[in-house]
C-alpha cells in the first residue's frame, strides 16, 4: 500500500452537532456549558493525551472567575482538587547573590492573588472532565485530531483522527487502523498554544491579519515533595531577574500546594537574542540561588515538563471564527502576561462560544460563522482582563526587565486608575523566530554543570516527564528543508533547536572518524510536545504534527 493508497482508503465517519478539539480548560468548558444548555446536543472531545490531563502543564493559581459561571457550586464539590487557596503572596526580585521582596502595595489590585487557588491544573482538567462525561459529552482521550475536514464550499466541518499503525517510513504495519471523520455542525478548536491545526486555520482563513504577531514563552516546571518544616501552604512566590540578563525576558514561579508538594517553574519568553541560551539551564540555574536553593534541599523531584504560553495578549488575538468553528482559550491566545494566568480566560471563553454555538444551532443555523463570539470577547472579562495589561510585554520587550518593568507597571497602573495608557496601545515588532542574533555577535552562555541536588541534566529530567511514542511511526517533527539545520542554522546561529528544546530531542552529531558530515539528529520519542520548536526555529523549518494518539508526556498532576 502506498502513501497515496493510505489516504484515499476511506474512513469510518460519526456525525455530532459540536466536536471538541482538546481536552484543556476551555475544550472541557465548553463540552459542560453546551450540555447545560441543552442536553439534547452531541458533543464529542478528542485529546490527543494518553488520558485527561496527561498533557496538561500549567502553575498554576487559577482566578475562580471561570468556574463561578461554569459551575457555581464547585466549592461544595468534595472532588474538586481545588483545595488551597492563596494565603502569602510574594513578588521578588533576584541578583546573583541576593534578593528584594517588592512591597504588593507597588501593584495595582488586579495583580493580587487575593482569593486565588493553587492546583495542578492536569487535575482540575480530569475533575472537569467526569462533569463533562455526567452530562453525556463523549470524551475519546489518546485521539489525536490530525486532520482538517472542509466542505464544498471551504467551511470547516469536522475533523478526522490521525491513522494508527503507520512506520516510519509512512507504510502500514500489522494492526494499521486508518483514522476516524468526526463531522459536526461546528467544530471548536482548544489545542492551547501554539494548536498545529489552529496554525493551519489561522493561515487558510488569514485570522491573523491586521493583528500583531502572535508571542509565546516557554515555561519548564518540575514538582517537587519538600521537607515538611520548609512547606508553607498557599504561599506563593514570583521573581524576575537572575539568572537571566536584563534584555531577557522571563521569571520564575513557585507554589507551595497540598501534601508538602511545591510546584516550581521558569518561563524564558521566546523574543531571547542570544541563540547560546538555553531555558533549562537558566530553570536549573535558577534552582541553586541562596535565597532559593533551600527550599528544594531534602526534597524530592517527583515530575518534570515544559509547555510553550502564549504572551501575545490583547493585540496578538487572531480573528477567532471562521465558516464552521471557532478557536477557545490559549489555542486564540487569551493569557494575561503579568498575571501568568490564561486558565480562568480558557474557561470563559470556552463558555462564550458555547452560548453561541447552542445560539446559532437553536437558529437551525450551521457550519456559518459564530459572530456573536468574535464580537463579544473584546466587551466581556476576557477583554477587560487582557486590555488593561496590553503594553506590559512590549515594554518589557523594549525597554528590558528594569526600565520595561517600570514602565509596565505605571501603565497598569493608569490603565486601572483611569482606564487609559499613556502609550495608548505598543507593537509586539518581530515575532519570535526573528529575534535571533548571530552567533558570532554574541557572548556565549556558559552554564554550571548540574550538582543532582537542586539542579539536574537534560536526560533525567525528561525521564521525570514520562514521555512515551512508539518508535516506529512517521516523525511528527518535520522539516520543510533537511539541509537547513547544519547549513544554515548550525553556522549561523549554532543550530538553537540543541538548546531550546526541553526535552533533548535535537542533536547535532558532529563528524569524527566513522561520520564524514555533520548531522542534525531528531530524538522524536523524548519530546513533550511544548511546540517551542515551531515557534523559535530561526528558519521556520521544523512544522510539529500530531504523533500518533496517546504519544507523549504522561504528566500526572502538572
Ligand atoms: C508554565 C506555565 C505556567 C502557567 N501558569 C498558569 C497559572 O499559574 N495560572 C493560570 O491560570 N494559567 C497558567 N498558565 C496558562 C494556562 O496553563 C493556559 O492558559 C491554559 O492551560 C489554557 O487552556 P487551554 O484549554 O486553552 O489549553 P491547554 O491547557 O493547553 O489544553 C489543550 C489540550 O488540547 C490537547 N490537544 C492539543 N492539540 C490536540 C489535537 N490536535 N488533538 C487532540 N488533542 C489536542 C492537549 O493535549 C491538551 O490536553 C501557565 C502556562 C504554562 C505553560
Ligand atoms: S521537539 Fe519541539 S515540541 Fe518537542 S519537546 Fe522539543 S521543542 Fe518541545
Amino acid at each position: 500500500m502506498t502513501t497515496d493508497d493510505i489516504q484515499s482508503a476511506p474512513r469510518d465517519s460519526m456525525e455530532f452537532d459540536v466536536v471538541i478539539v482538546g481536552a484543556g480548560p476551555a475544550g472541557l468548558a465548553a463540552a459542560i456549558r453546551i450540555k447545560q444548555s441543552d442536553p439534547a446536543l452531541s458533543v464529542v472531545v478528542v485529546e490527543k493525551g494518553s488520558e485527561v490531563g496527561a498533557h496538561i502543564l500549567s502553575g498554576a493559581v487559577i482566578d475562580p472567575i471561570g468556574l463561578d459561571r461554569l459551575l457555581p457550586d464547585w466549592r461544595a464539590d468534595k472532588d474538586a482538587p481545588i483545595k488551597t487557596e492563596v494565603t502569602e503572596d510574594h513578588f521578588v526580585f533576584l541578583g546573583p547573590a541576593g534578593s528584594i521582596t517588592l512591597p504588593n502595595a507597588l501593584f495595582p489590585k488586579f495583580m493580587g492573588n487575593h482569593g486565588n487557588y493553587i492546583v495542578s491544573l492536569g487535575n482540575v482538567c480530569r475533575w472537569l472532565a467526569t462533569h463533562a462525561e455526567a452530562l453525556g459529552v463523549e470524551i475519546y482521550p489518546g485521539f489525536a485530531a490530525a486532520e482538517i475536514l472542509y466542505g464544498e464550499k471551504g467551511e470547516v466541518v469536522g475533523i478526522a483522527t490521525g491513522d494508527m499503525g503507520l512506520a516510519k517510513d509512512g507504510t502500514p504495519k500489522a494492526g494499521f487502523a486508518r483514522g476516524m471523520e468526526l463531522r459536526a455542525k461546528y467544530t471548536l478548536f482548544a489545542e492551547g498554544a501554539r494548536g498545529s491545526l489552529t496554525k493551519t486555520l489561522i493561515k487558510n482563513f488569514h485570522l491573523d491579519e491586521g493583528r500583531e504577531p502572535p508571542k509565546f514563552g516557554i515555561g519548564i516546571k518540575e514538582l517537587w515533595q519538600i521537607d515538611p518544616a520548609k512547606h508553607r501552604q498557599g504561599l506563593i512566590q514570583h521573581s524576575f531577574g537572575w539568572p537571566l540578563d536584563s534584555q531577557t525576558g522571563g521569571g520564575s514561579f513557585l507554589y507551595h500546594l497540598e501534601d508538602n508538594q511545591v510546584a516550581v517553574g521558569f518561563v524564558v519568553h521566546l523574543n531571547y537574542k542570544n541563540p547560546t541560551l538555553s531555558p533549562f539551564d537558566e530553570f536549573q540555574r535558577f534552582k541553586t540561588h541562596p535565597s532559593i536553593r533551600d527550599t528544594f534541599e531534602g526534597g524530592k523531584r517527583l515530575a518534570y515538563g515544559a509547555r510553550a504560553i502564549t504572551e501575545g495578549g490583547w493585540q496578538s488575538v487572531p480573528k477567532l471564527v471562521f465558516p464552521g468553528g471557532a478557536l477557545i482559550g490559549c489555542a486564540a491566545g487569551f493569557v494575561n502576561v503579568p498575571r501568568i494566568k490564561g486558565s480562568h480566560n480558557a474557561i470563559l471563553s470556552g463558555i462564550q462560544a458555547a452560548d453561541s454555538v447552542v445560539n446559532a444551532l437553536h437558529e437551525g443555523r450551521q457550519n456559518d460563522e459564530l459572530v456573536g463570539y468574535e464580537i463579544g470577547w473584546r466587551y466581556s472579562a476576557i477583554g477587560k482582563d487582557l486590555f488593561r495589561v496590553r503594553n506590559v510585554k512590549p515594554l518589557w520587550s523594549k525597554f528590558g526587565t528594569y526600565l520595561g518593568l517600570a514602565l509596565g507597571g505605571l501603565d497598569m497602573w493608569a490603565n486601572q486608575l483611569f482606564g487609559w495608557s499613556p502609550f495608548g496601545t505598543l507593537s509586539h515588532g518581530k515575532p519570535d523566530h526573528a529575534t535571533l542574533l548571530p552567533l558570532a555577535s554574541v557572548k556565549p552562555i556558559t552554564y554550571p554543570k548540574p550538582d543532582g541536588v537542586v539542579s539536574f541534566d537534560k536526560l533525567s529530567s525528561v525521564f521525570l516527564a514520562s514521555t512515551n511514542h512508539e518508535e516506529d511511526q512517521p516523525v511528527h517533527l518535520r522539516l520543510a528543508d533537511a539541509q537547513i539545520p547544519i547549513a544554515k542554522n548550525l553556522p549561523k546561529f549554532g543550530e538553537p533547536a540543541r538548546l531550546y528544546c526541553p526535552a533533548g530531542v535535537y542533536e547535532v552529531v558532529h563528524a569524527s572518524d566513522g561520520q564524514p558530515h555533520d548531522r542534525f539528529v531528531i530524538n522524536a520519542q523524548n519530546c513533550v510536545h511544548c511546540k517551542t520548536c515551531d515557534i523559535k526555529d530561526p528558519a521556520q523549518n521544523i512544522t510539529w504534527v500530531t504523533p500518533e494518539g496517546g504519544g507523549g508526556p504522561n504528566y500526572p498532576n502538572m
